[in-house]
């Protein structure tokens, strides 16, 4: 099985940074089954993309 993400490549660097890490959250709750309400992903992902950022994680 594969899944593949797509990002639009006019989006900012930091918009399409934001809008992988809500992808993969996406993918993951479909994968795990987890179910996850759209609304949480969203919040999730963009929670996470702060917390990345301001503390300068790369990994
Ligand atoms: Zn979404």
């Amino acid at each position: 099985m594969e899944q593949k993400i797509t990002i639009d490549e006019s989006l900012s660097l930091d918009k399409k940074e934001e809008t992988l890490l809500h992808e993969i959250i996406e993918a993951l709750s479909g994968y795990y089954s987890l179910n996850l309400e759209h609304d949480v992903i969203t919040t999730l992902g963009f929670g996470l993309y702060q917390v990345l950022k301001d503390n300068k994680l790369n990994f």
